[in-house]
């Protein structure tokens, strides 16, 4: 299997079809749900986004979005779980783009580090392998829409007020991304991770 393939099947997946939460922002509520990352996976397939593999990308960097014609997603090769998540993170920020929600890009990182969070806790990637900040933060987060989802309350549960307000602190105290002058909405710079099976 291609790696392009392998980043479908991701989106359309199993996984990704449990991920679902909204959060506020400036203009009301942004929803993140499984038909998001639909929408990503079609991008790839119509070539509205580019999708670039390469091995490039300096340690401890998963992935980067890059919005412009075409859009731009350039991954590390899918090497485990740890890149899927890393990977569903710079989906994530393709999201907003696709659908040209205007969340800062403080709520776009965070909605982002929640998905990756997500990923790592439903595939059982063991906390340690997690830990770097803002991932570890993220994960409060997800750990509260979890108990959303396996209380089998239906719908779309709201990220947890406090989990939010904490995670959208860690990120602004970070400085391991750069912003935007270029049109790169976010280069996620995580621990260096290794290899997962
Ligand atoms: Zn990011």
């Amino acid at each position: 299997m291609t790696t392009r393939d392998k980043i479908l099947s991701l989106l359309r997946g199993p996984v990704v079809a449990r991920i679902r939460f909204t959060f506020p922002f400036n203009a009301g509520t942004v929803t993140i749900a499984p038909a998001s990352f639909h929408r990503v996976a079609d991008a790839l397939e119509t070539g509205k986004i580019s999708l670039q593999v390469t091995n490039t990308f300096p340690p401890g960097v998963g992935g980067q979005y890059t919005s412009g014609t075409p859009n731009l997603l350039q991954v590390a090769p899918l090497i485990g779980r740890t890149e899927e998540g890393l990977l569903l993170h710079e989906c994530t920020h393709a999201v907003f783009d696709l659908t040209k929600t205007q969340v800062t890009d403080n709520e776009d990182e965070a909605a982002a580090y929640v998905v990756d969070a997500l990923y790592f806790r439903m595939t059982g990637l063991r906390r340690p392998r997690w830990d770097a900040e803002p991932h570890a933060t993220a994960g409060g987060v997800a750990d509260a829409l979890l108990r959303d989802y396996q209380s089998g309350k239906t719908g779309l549960p709201a990220v947890n007020a406090a989990a939010w307000r904490a995670l959208r602190t860690e990120i602004a105290l970070h400085s391991v991304y750069r912003w935007g002058t270029s049109g790169v909405l976010g280069v996620l710079l995580g621990a260096s991770t290794g290899h997962d099976g």
